[in-house]
């Protein structure tokens, strides 16, 4: 045992020497606010995008509507045996009709929707085409499947026509797969290419992770099919609930026979406990407004647009189009100190470093939240430039 044991040890040095070892920090919340190591500052690195995770009032309003015997704290098993609770289907049909589509189906969270859908849908017959960038529960949705991957270039659309045109005839099947909003670049991924591209052909399903852009983007928030209204293009449209929607849990929107074949072939749905009762009752009252909060989205898209403009002005290359701001350094330990130094002037920024971002790209992420004042924003660009 001492030998295991050591040896994980020396991988760790390993990774320690790099820049790369993590360790979880001690945080103390205070709403907008972070406290680390006796310092409060502003916190820029969370996904609660509308600020509504820290907002005591609206979490006080949902208390208000609770009756005594509805609060229930577990839904003790899966939804296949008796954690079918009846304000699941209504938060399902609740998100149907949001997005205008036949179904909807709840998961445990998005890393259970992505790595659930992808092996219970394809198969050998099946060829995945992944954007490089996707989120690690993506990948590991594909490596789980029984279906050949290749990864085309992030957002190169040129490559993936290619691919799509080489392969389409030996195979049943294309999956193409990505994010609307990437976490790490926060760049966009181009669905009107996308869309062109699946007319072109008749086996081409989309596959689109909008977690960074549920609740941010479209006039009620729906993500950036809406935005570019093109919702009923895409055959999985995958939002998580922990990010703007302040809850927890991740949902897809699809055709009614999917949802049928997702309960009964999505092992990541069968064989897990139905998330708590009293959390789907959140995720519907936020549901229930998502749409009234317009001026939020409006404020956010505002201040991620000022702070993007200084940056590329300041020299920096900035892909962003969205309210995640990378500020590429280079190597892992850089980063680290570019944070430190960010967070003794009071802005909590994090590192993002290999292997969540290429080698050689390590870099500081700013995650804007609709909270964040204008001042604020014009306090962090000099703490930047200096
Ligand atoms: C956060 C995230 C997920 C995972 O969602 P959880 O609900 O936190 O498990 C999946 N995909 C993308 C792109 C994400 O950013």
């Amino acid at each position: 045992m001492n030998k295991f044991t050591d040896s994980l040890e020396s991988e760790l040095k390993a990774l320690e020497t790099k820049g790369n070892l993590r360790q979880l920090p001690h945080i103390r919340h205070e709403g907008r606010e972070v406290v680390v190591n006796g310092q409060r500052m502003l916190n820029l690195s969370s996904n609660d995008y509308l600020g509504l995770a820290s907002d005591r009032k609206l979490i006080n309003d949902f208390l208000r509507t609770l009756r005594n015997e509805e609060v229930l704290f577990s839904s003790s098993s899966s939804r296949l045996l008796t954690g079918n609770f009846s304000i699941y289907e209504e938060l399902e049909e609740q998100l149907a009709s949001l997005y205008g589509a036949e179904s909807a189906l709840v998961f445990g969270s998005g890393y259970h929707t992505n790595s659930g859908i992808l092996p219970a849908i394809a198969n050998t017959r099946t060829l995945i085409l992944a954007d490089k960038l996707v989120h690690a529960s993506l990948i590991d949705g594909i490596r789980l499947s029984a279906a050949r991957c290749i990864r085309y270039r992030h957002n190169d659309t040129m490559q993936l026509r290619r691919l799509v045109d080489e392969h389409h005839k030996s195979y049943d099947y294309i999956i193409i797969v990505t994010e609307s909003i990437f976490s790490m670049d926060g760049d966009e991924a181009d669905l009107t290419a996308l869309i062109e591209l699946k007319h072109a052909y008749s086996n081409l399903i989309l596959y689109l992770d909008e977690a960074h852009a549920f609740g941010v983007r479209g006039p009620h928030g729906l993500g950036c099919a809406e935005e570019q209204n093109c919702i009923s293009e895409i055959d999985f449209l995958v939002g998580t609930l922990g990010k703007a929607a302040a809850s927890s849990g991740a949902f897809v929107i699809c055709r009614h026979e999917i949802r049928d074949f997702l309960i009964n072939r999505a092992r990541t749905y069968i064989y897990t406990t139905a998330l708590p009762p009293i959390n789907i009752q959140w995720t519907s009252f936020i549901l229930s407004q998502l749409k009234n909060y317009e001026s939020k989205r409006n404020h956010l898209s505002y201040i991620s647009q000022k702070l993007r403009k200084i940056l590329i002005e300041s020299g920096y290359s900035c892909p962003s189009t969205s309210q995640i701001i990378p500020i590429v350094v280079g190597s892992s330990t850089d980063a680290i100190l570019r944070a430190e130094e960010m967070q003794r002037k009071g802005f909590y920024v994090l590192p993002v470093r290999p292997p969540t971002v290429p080698e050689g790209t390590s870099r500081i992420r700013l995650s804007l939240t609709a909270d964040v004042t204008e001042k604020e924003i014009d306090q962090l660009i000099n703490a930047i430039r200096e």
